[in-house]
C-alpha cells in the first residue's frame, strides 16, 4: 500500500461509477421511448420491433453493468487481492530462467483470465442473445472457437512474449523503444494477415458474384480507384442473426466484408449503397489514419512503461511483492484501462465523424435514400435503439445512433421532400 494504491482505487472506482452511471443513464432513455417509434421512423419500424430493440438494448445494458464490476473485482483481486503476486511466486520457484519463467507466468495469468471470463461471455450467447432470437452458436462451435482462440494465442503470443522480456532484459535503457518497434510491426503484420490468414479460421469468404450487381459494383469499383476484387461475403449466420459489413486490410490484402445475414435482406441498390459507404473509409484512408493513432498511443504506453517496470511502488502499490518484468507488464495490462477511460469519448468521437464521411462518399456516389433504407433494415435486424441516450452514445458509440445517422444523410438527398 502506498499513494499509488489510493490513486488507482480512484481511477477504478471513478471509471467503473461512470460506465454504471452512463449504461444506466441508456437504460432508462430507452425504456421511456419504449411507448412509441420515434417520428423520423413512425411508418417504417412496426412498434413490436422498436419493442424488442428497447429490451434487448435494456438486457444489454443489465449485462454491461455486470460487466464492469466484476471486471473491477477481478481486477482488486490480481492486484491488491494478491493473486498476481500468488502466481508469480509459483513461477518463481519454478527454477526456470528469467524469460521461460516470465513468458511462462504472462501467459498462464492470461489463460486464466480467459477462463473466467468464460461464464459471462457464455452467458451472453446462451442466455441473452438466445433469448432475442439472434444466437446460432451451437455449444460445440462455441468451445472449438475457444480451443481454435488459444492456439493461435499461444502461436503467435508466446513468442511475442518471450521477445519483448529479452528486449526488457538485454537491450538497455532503450529496451520500450524497440519493444514499440516490434509491437508495431506485429500489429501492422496482423492487420495485414488477419483478413486472409486469420478470420478463415473462424468463418467463410466467398467473393461477391452477383450477375444483376456486377456491372455498378464494377463501375463504383472504378471510379474509386479499389481495384477489382476484394467484395467478400461472410457466413456470420454460422454465430448470430446480427448483420453487418465492414471494411478492414490494406494494400492488397484490403477488403469489404458482408455478412450473409445483412446481405439476404437488401435489395442491389440498397447493397451498392452500403458498399459505397464501406469504399467511403477506403478512400479516406480511416484504416490507416487509425493504426497511426494507435501507434502513436502504444509508443506512449510503452515509455511509460519503461519508467514503471523499474518503480519500486508501481509493483508494491498493487499489491505484488514477487518482482519481475512479466509481473509488471500484466500490471500494466490490468490497470491502464482505468487509466485510459477518459480518452473514450474522443476516440469515439474521432470514430463517428469517419462514418460521417463515409455517408458523406456514399450519398455522392450513390442514391443516399438507398442507405437511408438499408439503415433501417439494419437497425431493425439488430434491434438498435432508435432512441440512443446522449450521454451514453457520445462516450461509447463508434456509430452515429440512428436518428443522427438519418438525419444527417437525409440533408443529403438532392431532390426537395414532397409534401
Ligand atoms: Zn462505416
Amino acid at each position: 500500500m502506498n499513494g499509488f494504491t489510493l490513486t488507482f482505487l480512484a481511477f477504478l472506482l471513478a471509471t467503473s461509477a461512470i460506465h454504471l452511471w452512463l449504461a444506466e443513464r441508456q437504460r432508462a432513455n430507452v425504456l421511456r421511448h419504449r411507448h412509441a417509434v420515434p417520428e423520423p421512423f413512425r411508418d417504417r419500424i412496426d412498434l413490436a420491433i422498436h419493442q424488442k430493440a428497447a429490451d434487448y438494448t435494456s438486457a444489454k445494458m443489465r449485462l454491461e453493468q455486470l460487466d464492469i464490476i466484476v471486471g473491477a473485482l477481478f481486477t482488486l483481486a490480481w492486484t491488491l487481492g494478491g493473486g498476481l503476486d500468488m502466481l508469480a511466486g509459483l513461477w518463481a520457484k519454478s527454477g526456470w530462467g528469467g524469460i521461460t519463467a516470465g513468458t511462462g507466468l504472462i501467459i498462464s495469468a492470461l489463460l486464466t483470465m480467459a477462463l473466467l471470463d468464460i461464464p459471462m461471455n457464455a452467458y451472453r450467447t446462451f442466455v441473452v442473445e438466445a433469448r432475442f432470437g439472434f444466437n446460432r452458436t451451437t455449444l460445440g462451435l462455441y468451445i472449438v472457437d475457444a480451443v481454435k482462440q488459444g492456439v493461435i494465442f499461444l502461436l503467435l503470443g508466446a513468442p511475442l512474449i518471450a521477445l519483448l522480456l529479452w528486449l526488457v532484459m538485454h537491450a538497455g535503457g532503450w529496451w520500450w523503444f524497440y519493444g514499440w518497434l516490434v509491437w508495431t510491426a506485429f500489429t501492422l503484420a496482423m492487420f495485414w494477415l488477419y483478413p486472409t490468414l486469420i478470420a478463415p479460421i473462424f468463418n467463410r469468404f466467398i467473393p461477391l458474384q452477383d450477375e444483376s450487381l456486377r456491372d455498378r459494383i464494377i463501375h463504383l469499383l472504378e471510379r474509386c480507384g479499389f481495384g477489382n476484387g476484394g467484395i467478400f461475403i461472410m457466413d456470420g449466420s454460422k454465430r448470430s442473426q446480427h448483420g453487418n459489413a465492414y471494411f478492414t486490410g490494406f494494400g492488397a490484402n484490403k477488403r469489404v466484408v458482408f455478412f450473409d445475414t445483412l446481405l439476404k435482406s437488401l435489395l442491389p441498390d440498397e447493397i451498392e449503397a452500403v458498399l459505397a459507404h464501406e469504399l467511403g473509409h477506403f478512400k479516406h484512408g480511416h484504416v490507416r489514419k487509425r493504426l497511426v493513432l494507435v501507434s502513436l498511443g502504444s509508443l506512449a504506453a510503452f515509455a511509460i512503461l519503461g519508467i514503471l517496470i523499474d518503480a519500486e511502488w508501481f509493483y508494491s502499490g498493487l499489491g505484488v511483492q514477487n518482482i519481475s518484468y512479466a509481473a509488471a507488464l500484466l500490471l500494466f495490462l490490468l490497470v491502464t484501462p482505468y487509466f485510459t477511460a477518459v480518452f473514450q469519448p474522443f476516440s469515439s468521437y474521432w470514430m463517428r465523424k469517419h462514418e460521417f464521411e463515409a455517408d458523406d462518399y456514399a450519398a455522392a456516389q450513390t442514391d443516399a435514400r438507398n442507405l437511408i433504407f438499408a439503415l433501417v433494415k439494419l437497425y431493425e435486424e439488430n434491434a438498435a435503439s432508435l432512441t440512443p441516450d446522449r450521454l451514453y452514445s457520445a462516450y461509447h458509440d463508434s456509430h452515429p445512433p440512428a436518428p443522427v445517422r438519418i438525419a444527417h444523410l437525409s440533408s443529403k438527398l438532392a431532390a426537395p421532400s414532397v409534401t
